[in-house]
């Protein structure tokens, strides 16, 4: 029986990018990585593909670049209330399949010698003060000195290592259908707030299928803020476009949210990912994937040096690292928004600025200090109290769910 310094259950985003960023960090200690996939590539995952062009600067930092084919896209729009905001921020993203572009993460890492096993379902995870005991679906067990869990939101680590399952959960629901009339330009990722009975949103991402041009749509709903119907809410959506649900393929699946308050280590064990969480505002996790790798990397890589293997730290390096800025940032836009929405949306459409700052975060610029200025000038010194104390609560890890007034 083989032991392993680190085996990282999931070959999607998360786990690929961690195994790539160690390669580039501490190759000895990638030599000594085993990735474990449950599936084959090409594997599909229900995702609309948005990418932001962070996720592609921060491969580009390690010499990856993954070439799939892609839509790229200069713009993001807002739509509430019967207007539609649109702004531009340079290098913004792109829209992907993943099946593609999983595949092709995951052929690179191979290439740079990462060993990833296909086929390989872990069914039980037990952590010990001297090593983790990892036992694959057909009984086989493999010997670890640390897990890493990107195994996305049903994560067997996460559940193993008796982990909540964490408060903030979403559910979406997708599909692919044809280019109608009322849509945007193919530069712009639409997200759709119209809707205010809705807890999340809707869009219209451009994308390819099998090299035609086609528009993803769907439905994200954040089911911590009571039940809903997605599928009933996507036959609106689409029909509100004169597109009948029952002409397409769904694709239903869940999300979890980053909450300041969840833990995401043990000793001996990382949740990177969705197994830890991303944005529950909009449901973002691509890029905050491949941003969890290579934070996660950093850590592995000082943990085996100091042979400090407690992980105690972990939330608070992701809290600390840009992207952990921003995922909180976001935590603190969800909380805020919901209970005075009708405000904060004229807000939004009233000042470009805000949505800029979203581009800005998305495409990984850097946040342009006017930008920033110009949103400090449009919120309200009678609102600076309430949300000084929001996010004081937020940082706590304290807050239910936000209600609607
Ligand atoms: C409908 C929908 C649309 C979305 N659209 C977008 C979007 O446009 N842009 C965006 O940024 N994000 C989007 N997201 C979110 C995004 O898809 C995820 O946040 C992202 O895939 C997280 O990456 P990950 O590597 O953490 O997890 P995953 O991509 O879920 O990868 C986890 C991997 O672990 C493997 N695995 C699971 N269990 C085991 C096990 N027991 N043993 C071994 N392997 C296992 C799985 O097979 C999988 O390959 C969307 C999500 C949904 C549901």
């Amino acid at each position: 029986m083989r032991t392993y310094d680190v085996v990282i259950v999931g070959g999607g985003p998360a786990g690929i990018s961690t195994a790539l960023h160690l390669h580039a960090l501490d190759p000895a200690l990638a030599e000594r990585t085993l990735v474990l996939e449950r599936e084959h590539y090409p594997r599909e995952k229900y995702c609309a593909g948005g990418i932001g062009g962070r996720a592609k600067k921060a491969l580009a930092r390690i010499g990856v670049t993954v070439d799939v084919p892609a839509v790229p896209v200069s713009a993001v729009a807002m739509r509430t209330q019967g207007t539609t905001l649109r702004v531009s921020e340079p290098d913004f993203g792109q829209v992907v399949r993943r099946i593609e572009f999983d595949h092709a993460l995951a052929r690179t890492a191979t290439a740079r010698g990462i060993t990833v096993r296909e086929g390989a379902a872990v069914r039980e995870v037990v952590a010990t003060a001297d090593g983790v005991r990892i036992v694959l679906s057909d009984g086989e067990v493999v010997l670890a000195r640390v897990v890493v869990g990107a195994d996305g939101v049903g994560g067997v680590v996460r559940r193993c290592l008796g982990l909540p399952g964490g408060r903030l959960r979403a559910q979406v629901i997708e599909c692919d259908t044809e280019i109608v009339a009322s849509d945007l330009a193919r530069d712009t990722l639409l997200f759709d707030w119209s809707d205010r009975t809705l807890h999340g949103y809707g869009w219209d991402f451009p994308t390819l299928v099998k090299g035609e041009p086609r528009m993803c749509r769907g439905v994200y709903v954040i089911r911590t803020m009571g039940p809903d119907n997605v599928k009933e809410r996507l036959r609106a959506y689409l029909g509100a476009r004169g597109l009948r649900i029952e002409d397409y393929t769904l694709k239903p699946f869940g999300e979890r949210g980053f909450d300041s308050a969840d833990p995401i280590s043990k000793p001996r064990a990382l949740l990177v990912g969705e197994a830890a969480g991303i944005d529950i505002a909009t449901g973002e996790g691509i890029a905050q994937a491949i941003d969890y790798g290579e934070l996660a990397a950093r850590r592995l890589s000082r943990a085996f040096r100091s042979g400090d293997f407690t992980f105690a730290d972990w939330k608070r390096n992701v809290l600390t690292s840009r992207f952990g800025r921003s995922l909180f940032a976001r935590l603190v836009m969800y909380r805020a928004y919901y209970p005075n929405r009708p405000r904060t949306e004229q807000i939004l459409v009233d000042n470009p600025a805000f949505l800029q700052l979203f581009a800005q975060d998305f495409a990984g610029n850097r946040l342009r200090t006017r930008t920033l200025l110009r949103a400090a000038a449009a919120t309200s010194p009678r609102d600076v109290p309430w949300l000084a104390e929001l996010v004081r609560d937020t940082a706590r890890g304290r807050g239910e769910a936000p209600r609607e007034a």
